[in-house]
């Protein structure tokens, strides 16, 4: 396929690319959709094995950030970036920097922030060449990792499931499983763990789950079983892909709520889905708590403000169950409906192109 034509499959609007043979900075910047505002997306470093596979993904990492600051009601666009190269190897301060300067051409079109393969000090350097980037250290006006916020976020999400599957948002005695201790995933476990849920925890990193069930003497149970325990809510907080033909009708539980980003494997697995009893409550929306941190850097960060707008995903997360089961319709292609309203609602009260 023509590049533009593979940009026009989902109507990107810009896609940008970086290059300073000096450093070896190989990147993308792919703007889907500045209609709310100024594109926000993290940079991701990675080895893709090809131009093509690194392309791919920014194309499809900037549009499931249109969605996500759409249904969350930021007035951001969706964008992301990546960098061509093994983050262990590749990375320099020269390589940073320039990247940086070319998110600074972008005229705050675009705004980064950390993703896999960077780090909160990558976004300090990039600051030194442009502050159209969050993240950054607290002492450069930023809101640091934002790995917290999100559990924040999917913890008030499961909330709401329990009240719309079992009339109570207490999730005190329920049974939660989170494959996946990293960032986010400790996080979740913290939470649940202070409400005093039964927690099984799953990780393909032998020493994480070895730190999580000392620091909160949870259950454990191996990763590719995780799926199939027996549970109240299944918390997806690894990889994506977690939710597939062969996953789905293994589930038992009632309810879906994690942090993964594209935890269903393709499109046909939301009828998969929908023939079963299992509520999903859909990942751009549950997880959208570190975005919505993040964003609140940009007004100047305040904590406490920010977290209350992470709360907001508990009423969001209602919202959109009360309206599929109204609608009758998955609750993944209601979420996509309220992301699109917002912008065909919103976005055309925006007639300029560069944000100040
Ligand atoms: P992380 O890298 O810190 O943690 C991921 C964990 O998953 C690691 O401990 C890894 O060993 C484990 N893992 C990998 N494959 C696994 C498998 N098959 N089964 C069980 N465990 C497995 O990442 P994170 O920042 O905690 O993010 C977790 C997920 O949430 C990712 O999909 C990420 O894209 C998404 N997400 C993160 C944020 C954030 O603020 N960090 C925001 C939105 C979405």
């Amino acid at each position: 396929m023509q590049l533009f034509e593979r940009i026009g499959v989902d109507d990107h609007e810009e896609v940008v690319y970086c290059h300073d043979r000096k450093s070896g900075l190989r990147a993308i910047i792919a703007l889907h959709s500045t209609r709310l505002g100024p594109a926000l997306g993290g940079t991701r470093f990675y080895p893709y094995e090809s131009e093509d596979a690194a392309l791919e993904d920014v194309l499809r990492l900037a549009k499931g950030m249109t969605y996500k600051a759409a249904a969350a009601g930021l007035d951001l666009g969706g964008g992301k970036a990546v960098v061509i190269g093994d983050p262990r190897t590749a990375k320099s301060e020269a390589l940073l920097r320039a990247y940086g300067r070319f998110v600074e051409t972008l005229a705050r079109r675009y705004i980064t922030a950390e993703d896999v393969g960077t780090t909160q000090a990558d976004m300090d350097i990039i600051r030194r060449e442009t502050t159209h980037v969050t993240g950054v250290s607290r002492w450069l006006g930023g809101s640091g990792d934002p790995s917290a916020a999100t559990a924040y976020g999917v913890f008030h999400a499961m909330k709401t499931t329990a009240l719309a599957c079992k009339g109570s948002n207490e999730l005190a005695e329920r049974h939660v499983v989170v494959a996946g201790v990293g960032k986010v995933g400790t996080n979740l476990v913290r939470h649940l763990v202070e409400e005093r849920c039964h927690v099984t925890v799953a990780d393909v990193d032998e020493d994480a789950v070895d730190r999580v069930q000392r620091d909160f003497g949870v259950d454990t149970v191996p990763p590719e079983k995780a799926h199939a325990l027996p549970c109240d809510i299944y918390s997806p907080c690894a990889l994506g892909g977690a939710l597939n033909a062969d996953t789905i009708p293994e589930l038992r539980c009632w309810a879906i709520v994690g942090s993964a980003n594209n935890q269903l494997a393709d499109a046909s697995n939301v009828d998969l889905l929908a023939r079963t009893d299992v509520l999903y409550a859909p990942d751009f929306i549950v997880n959208a708590g570190g975005l919505i941190n993040v964003a609140e850097e940009l007004a100047g960060y305040h904590r406490e403000r920010a977290y209350a707008r992470v709360r907001r995903i508990y009423d969001t997360t209602l919202t959109l169950i009360q309206g599929a089961r109204a609608e009758g319709i998955s609750t993944t292609a209601y979420a996509e409906r309220m992301a699109e309203q917002r912008i065909d609602d919103i976005g055309r009260l925006v007639h300029i192109t560069t944000f100040q």
